[in-house]
């Protein structure tokens, strides 16, 4: 999935306002945010879309390069992808990555016949150590509730249609359990180093709607399969 397409998403669903904490009224921290930004766009100080721009750079290109890195070490070290499905949140720790809302992670490895998709169906809960902010369309009342009835025809209408040989597991976030996908390392990347596969690594594949894909045209320098 391209950050083309994720930007579409983006922008179609909005539900800006989703809570972070299963329907709990906004804490302190979140009022403060709130009523400062709006006394700064009030003023003039700052610019709304400047604001959206920053957010949505920490969304799709600074939070999930972690999680990136990780699913990138995964597929070119084994040992490490055993350690990361035994216990995840022991082995995204050894690339440095704690935190809040990571305390308690799950990979879930997609293979040629089951296709994992993470939803939170209460609310908004996210690995954020390792992908960062959700987007807008994570939280959305129609992806939170349609991943679960149809998760198939939700991955259809994302551009990933999975065969029906294929199973398709649902995992429901919670505050207390959080999933990172481990997509499949596309075919014609036999040859790239861990930094260009990390690369290729989207936010929506580590979501599991979206497939990672090889770069276009294949590779130059280990020709393509
Ligand atoms: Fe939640």
């Amino acid at each position: 999935m391209s950050n083309e397409n994720e930007r579409e998403r983006d922008t179609d669903m909005t539900d800006r306002d989703a809570d972070h904490g299963h329907g709990a009224p906004l804490t302190e921290t979140q009022l403060r945010v709130r009523a400062l930004e709006s006394l700064l766009v009030e003023k003039g100080l700052v610019d709304p879309a400047a604001l959206d721009a920053l957010i949505e750079a920490y969304e799709k290109k600074i939070g999930p390069r972690n999680g990136a890195r990780v699913v990138a070490r995964a597929w070119v070290d084994p040992a490490y992808k055993e350690r990361l499905l035994a216990n995840a949140t022991a082995a995204i720790a050894e690339l440095g990555f704690t935190g809040r809302q990571g305390e308690d992670m799950v990979a879930l490895e997609n293979t040629p016949t089951v296709h994992n998709v993470v939803v939170c169906t209460l609310c908004s809960c996210y690995p954020w150590p390792v992908l960062g902010l959700p987007p807008v369309w994570y939280k959305s009342a129609p992806y939170r509730s349609r991943a679960v009835i149809d998760p198939r025809g939700v991955l259809r209408e994302l551009g990933v249609d999975v065969g029906d040989d294929v199973e398709v597991r649902v995992w429901d976030s919670t505050a207390e359990l959080r999933y990172l996908v481990l997509p499949e390392r596309p075919p014609g990347t036999e040859g790239m180093t861990e930094e260009e596969l990390a690369a290729l690594v989207t936010r929506d594949a580590m979501i599991g709607v979206a497939r990672v894909e090889a770069p276009a045209g294949g590779q130059a320098r280990t020709g393509r399969r």
